[in-house]
């Protein structure tokens, strides 16, 4: 028999996501868990809509979030727009692209791949090109931060390339929602889903989501049944979809959701640029560390994401007994690489609550003293100072 409750251990969580939890965010989901059809709880569903609207720049009437993981809203993007032998191009530059050609072969669809270097953004040519050879496509697919490399992509150009070929464009941002300028609407993203785990500072389990008028014409025009139940947006939206008549479709995680509206109130009390802008800030400074130090980054300058950093390991360094140390010695996580990048790349989150001065100076310290102590070729003790020098600029 197991008698004592679980405390984990408090950690700095500098990896790839789940980041820090904002401490209002914990306190306001140990509020009482009230019925999913409570007055006052349909009340706290239509104030996130609102919320989930400025957080994805969006004045998108659906606007929800999916209950369940972010890679419970991309499969809810998928399965609601993609019938059997729709054609689907999907850009890869990345795990999650991957993941994407994955989720269209298992709705029937077919996939056209547009591949990118990982590490690189997606290349609008290549894109183009493929549009151009594809005219009977119905979707472009992209990830516009690609967590597993720290690139960003120019959602922008691409949703603007396809919907010139009458394309719809379905955008995982489950990255940069809260942590890059993202406009859902401004740049004509029809389907897009993220996380809450990332740069919203919130315990992961559920997936913001939103829809174009014409992406849910698209869902409504259907000439198949959405072959996933509980992701059928024609069910959701009995019990989302507002009005008074809100019908049981599945028990809303209720408490979950408080934790989401509170990390939602805590983005429009920083205002969204000011939070985009201390993720570049943070960013600045821990570059320069990582540079002070001799370290060098994987990604193009123009094409780098501030809250997500891939760092090279250098020649001949242990990258699991070195994030070992960092985790036994200092509390600190910070994420290894992806798939070919495994081994080669340390991956440094800066999202959300734990994009902080703080975390800044704690982890170049640690990674600095690590580094020194095995006889890493690294520059030692200059890191800190490199950070604090950035700061002082901005
Ligand atoms: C984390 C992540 C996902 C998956 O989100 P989960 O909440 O882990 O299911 C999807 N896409 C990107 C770009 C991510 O970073």
């Amino acid at each position: 028999m197991i008698h004592s409750s679980f405390h984990p251990p408090v950690r700095t969580l500098m990896g790839p996501g789940p980041s820090d939890v904002n401490p209002r965010i914990l306190e306001a989901m140990s509020r009482p868990t009230i019925g999913h059809l409570d007055p006052a709880f349909v009340t706290m569903m239509e104030e996130m809509k609102v919320l989930l609207r400025y957080a994805f720049q969006t004045d998108h009437e659906l606007t929800m979030p999916v209950s369940a993981p972010g890679s419970a809203g991309m499969e809810t993007c998928f399965v609601n727009l993609v019938e059997p032998g729709d054609k689907v191009i999907v850009c890869r530059n990345g795990v999650f692209g991957g993941r994407m050609k994955e989720n269209v072969e298992r709705c029937g669809g077919v996939p056209v791949m547009v591949e990118d270097e990982w590490g690189r953004a997606v290349d609008p040519h290549k894109l183009e090109d493929a549009l151009k050879a594809h005219p009977d496509v119905k979707l472009v697919a992209f990830v516009h931060a690609e967590t597993s490399t720290g690139a960003i992509s120019d959602a922008q150009t691409l949703a603007e390339l396809a919907h010139r070929h009458d394309c719809l464009v379905i955008a995982d941002t489950v990255t940069s929602l809260g942590g890059s300028p993202l406009k859902v609407s401004e740049w004509g993203l029809d389907a897009v889903y993220s996380g809450t785990q990332k740069c919203l500072s919130c315990t992961p389990g559920l997936s913001p989501l939103t829809f174009s008028e014409r992406a849910v014409e698209v869902v409504k025009q259907r000439s198949s049944q959405v072959q996933s139940w509980f992701m059928d947006l024609n069910l959701v939206l009995g019990y989302w979809g507002g009005g008074a008549r809100r019908s049981y479709h599945h028990t809303a995680p209720i408490n979950a959701l408080y934790g989401l509206h509170e990390a939602l109130v805590i983005l429009q009390e920083e205002g969204i640029e000011h939070a985009w802008q201390r993720h570049r800030d943070n960013h600045l400074a821990l570059r320069a560390g990582i540079e002070a130090m001799g370290l060098s980054f994987v990604v193009n300058e123009n094409e780098r994401l501030p809250q997500l950093n891939s760092v090279a390991i250098p020649e001949g360094v242990d990258d699991a007994a070195v994030r070992a140390r960092l985790l036994q010695e200092y509390d600190l996580e910070i994420g290894a690489g992806l798939g070919p990048m495994a081994g080669r790349i340390w991956r440094i989150g800066l999202m959300g609550y734990a994009s902080n001065r703080r975390n800044v100076l704690l982890c170049l310290g640690a990674l600095d003293a690590v580094l020194s102590d095995i006889g890493a070729p690294i520059e030692g003790g200059v890191a800190v100072e490199a950070a604090m020098a950035s700061y002082a600029a901005s």
